[in-house]
């Protein structure tokens, strides 16, 4: 497999752009490990990323261009089903996070489960990460092994701290480019499938939009 990175400010003819979503309760090392792979260093301070809608790293895989927006919900998570509407909009792949040491973000897997498929595309790109695995490790990998299967997708589990495990932060996001790349797009009945639960969604929550987004 030949894999070449390009730097985020280069635009370039023909790539294929996908949108990617990261999604997980606060604190789980979200917005560690997009910038542990964009970047290729750990963040030590995550203010820096507050008011970012994305980042963006472009991949050359086997001659093909692609480019993975990772939007990352800068705190947002919080306010849940209101706010982070305007990141499910679109997405061409989800990527949910845990915190290995923190067994209440694994409970709370279901409810992000719930919450995305409710509103992206039935053949959203699905990928599950239990992050932090340099600590002390409270939720086992066949535990988790289960889940993952029963939604049907794969596991992961990394440290986005540690230097030791960057090659395996990068990788997973390849193998996630790769299932991109290899994705059959939506047939019409799909597409329209989409767009009217985008349209139902709206209807019943134009109410709950706030203000200060
Ligand atoms: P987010 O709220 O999900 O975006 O989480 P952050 O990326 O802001 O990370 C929350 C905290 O966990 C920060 O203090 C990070 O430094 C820390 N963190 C992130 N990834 C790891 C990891 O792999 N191992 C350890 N030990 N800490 C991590
Ligand atoms: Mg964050």
């Amino acid at each position: 497999m030949e894999v070449t990175v390009y730097s985020p400010a280069k635009s370039i003819k023909n790539e294929r752009v996908f949108k990617v979503i990261v999604i997980g309760d606060s604190n789980v090392g979200k917005t560690t490990l997009t910038y542990r792979f964009c970047e290729g260093t750990f963040l030590t301070t995550t203010e820096a990323t507050i008011g970012t809608d994305y980042r963006s790293k472009t991949l050359n895989l086997d001659g093909e261009v692609i480019k993975l927006q990772l939007w990352d919900t800068a705190g947002q998570e919080r306010f849940r089903s209101s706010i982070m509407r305007s990141y499910y909009r679109n997405a061409d792949a989800v990527i949910l996070v845990y915190d290995v040491t923190n067994p209440a973000t694994f409970a709370s897997l279901e409810k992000w489960i719930h919450e995305f498929t409710s509103q992206c595309a039935p053949n959203v790109t699905k990928l599950l990460i239990g992050n932090k695995c340099d600590n002390d490790i409270k939720v086992s990998t066949n535990q988790a092994q289960k889940f993952a299967d029963q939604y049907d997708m794969p596991l992961f589990e990394t440290s986005a701290k540690l230097d030791s495990h960057c090659d395996h932060v990068e990788s997973i996001f390849l193998t996630l480019a790769h299932k991109l790349k290899n994705r059959k797009p939506l047939i019409p009945e799909e597409r329209e499938l989409v767009k009217l639960r985008a349209k139902v969604v709206e209807d019943t929550t134009q109410s709950s939009w706030c203000s200060c987004f």
